[in-house]
């Protein structure tokens, strides 16, 4: 790791958090399509990627889907996590759940705290997606590590940068990363099918 990295630290409160059963629908729906396309799954070696989360409402708070549950086909509430409060400059959030946060939730947070009117952000992987828009959409510093504040500091550049309520960024320096948000899941999810 490069000198300065401040490794994502959460605080897991593990305790059940209750969601309605229209989101979770809504949840595995989105997943079921991205999951489809080769978007969010996982890699030969069982490692899971990508993740979705939704905004609870007029609140900087979100429910996301949990670390390590890329590889999981219809997920049920044990595998969603609230992230409650988050601070980038230190790379350490609040989480509540029976599953942990992703690292990558720092990346989902910084949309929710610079894009008021984003309301879903959905982070996926696809090699032939980043190679074709990279530098052709907003692009993160490729110095900027995943999980790193760098990052996330990034993303809060270019969301302020083109002031849209939705769109799709490339995660510059993660590989096949790319990150959608809008004002509803399934238009974040939009923003990624007619790239
Ligand atoms: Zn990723």
């Amino acid at each position: 790791m490069a000198e300065g990295y401040i490794k994502f630290n959460p605080t897991w409160i593990k305790e059940p958090y209750v969601i309605n059963r229209e989101l979770l629908d809504e949840f595995n729906m989105i997943r079921t399509e991205l999951i489809a396309k080769g978007y969010l799954g996982q890699l030969p070696n069982g490692i899971g990627f990508g993740n979705i989360s939704v905004r609870i409402s007029d609140s900087n708070q979100f429910i996301i889907t949990g670390s390590a549950t890329g590889g999981i086909p219809v997920l049920d509430l044990s595998h969603l996590a609230l992230v409650e409060s988050t601070d980038i400059e230190k790379n350490t959030l609040i989480c509540r759940g029976l599953t942990a946060a992703s690292s990558e939730s720092m990346s989902h947070a910084v949309i929710y705290q610079t894009v008021p009117k984003a309301n879903a952000v959905i982070h996926i992987h696809s090699s032939q997606l980043w190679k074709s828009y990279f530098d052709q959409l907003p692009t993160t510093d490729p110095s900027a590590a995943y999980g790193t504040p760098e990052m996330a500091f990034s993303i809060e550049r270019l969301t302020e940068k083109i002031q849209s309520s939705s769109g799709v960024l490339i995660m510059g320096g993660h590989e096949d990363g790319l990150i959608a948000f809008s004002f509803s899941l399934h238009s974040a999810y939009e923003q990624i099918i007619k790239r």
